[in-house]
């Protein structure tokens, strides 16, 4: 058995405050602390005998691990919490707490003992931390949420179309479903900036962009915007006479938005578009798919514009 004068030097020296409360007087005083508590708080023993160790909570009583510590002591039960405490001077710690009942040999509750230890180091870094953590998260939503959209329009942006497109192209092999895409471009829209200028035509790209962006009617066709004035559409399951007739629905809205646009042929904002319709394989590519869409749009343009044309091998 070890040499109680040893015991009594290991709580003396201890690093950590150890402190005993008197579990049979009522509300548990102190009756007992070591000098490492003192240091901890900076009261002396004398003044702080007798007291519930509450007082360490100043004015502070509402803290998230209070109710742990009641029903703890309630139940006569072990507890570790870490709560904000107060030290004579006024100033806050992070006290690490743990609080551990001693029963006699009739197995009555006598004393509770306590253990306290100054974290406030690495609660600080854990709050700096998850600080961090949140801005990295905010950052990150922001920062996907530029990639995903378009700067300009609000609409999908081409990197979007982009990683879509390999999704939809992966899937559609697998699936032996067929693809569509639809090149988009504004006609003659140089001019329409010449005669109205370039934050004109900044606010008429927005209005065909969501125009486009609210005539699609199936929940996976979606519209981006591929770069200047050119935007694309991708629809997966589409026929070719359903996808000509989206395509002329989509050039009716445009032009039906009345925007006036007095040096072209058509008198108002039209657009032009290629189509590719294509059931891919393993053999084929997406590459080759636009580049069909996009030799359809030429075909649109050199028709007139303001029409619509299905590639064709
Ligand atoms: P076409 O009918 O053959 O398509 O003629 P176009 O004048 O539309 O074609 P072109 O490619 O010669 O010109 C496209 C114009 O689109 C040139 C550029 O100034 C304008 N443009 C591209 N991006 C933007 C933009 O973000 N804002 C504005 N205001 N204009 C843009
Ligand atoms: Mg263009
Ligand atoms: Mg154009």
């Amino acid at each position: 058995m070890i040499n109680i004068e040893i015991l009594m030097q290991a709580v003396m020296e201890s690093r950590d405050g150890i402190t005993i409360s008197d579990a049979r007087l009522p509300d548990y005083p102190l009756v007992f602390a070591n000098p490492a508590f003192e240091k901890l708080t900076g009261y002396t023993q004398d003044e702080i005998i007798n007291n519930n160790c509450r007082y360490l909570q100043a004015n502070d009583k509402q803290q998230r691990d209070t109710s742990k510590i009641r029903k703890a002591i309630q139940q006569g039960e072990y507890c570790l919490v870490t709560l904000r405490n107060y030290r004579k001077d006024g100033t806050m710690f992070w006290n690490e707490l743990s609080i551990s009942p001693v029963y006699n040999a009739q197995a009555e509750l006598t004393h509770f003992i306590g253990i306290q230890k100054d974290v406030t180091a690495r609660v600080t870094l854990e709050q700096h931390l998850l600080q961090e953590r949140k801005l990295l998260e905010q950052t990150k939503a922001k920062l996907e949420q530029l990639i995903i959209h378009d700067g300009l329009t609000g609409i999908y942006s081409r990197s979007y179309f982009e990683d879509q497109l390999s999704i939809f192209w992966k899937h559609a092999v697998e699936s032996q479903n067929s693809l569509v895409v639809m090149f988009i471009d504004v006609d003659y829209f140089k001019l329409f900036n010449d005669s109205y200028g370039h934050i004109a035509g900044d606010e008429a790209l927005k209005t065909v962009a969501s125009c486009l962006h609210d005539s699609m009617r199936r929940n996976n066709d979606f519209v981006a915007r591929y770069g200047g004035e050119e935007f694309i559409v991708l629809a997966a399951d589409m026929d070719k006479e359903q996808a000509i007739a989206h395509a002329d629905l989509l050039c009716q809205n445009i032009r039906n938005l009345n925007i006036p646009h007095a040096s072209s042929p058509h008198h108002f904002l039209t657009i032009s578009c290629g189509i590719a319709y294509i059931k891919p394989n393993a053999e084929s590519t997406s590459k080759v798919f636009l580049h069909c869409a996009d030799q359809a749009l030429y075909q649109a343009k050199a028709k007139g514009r303001n029409k619509v044309v299905l590639y064709k091998d």
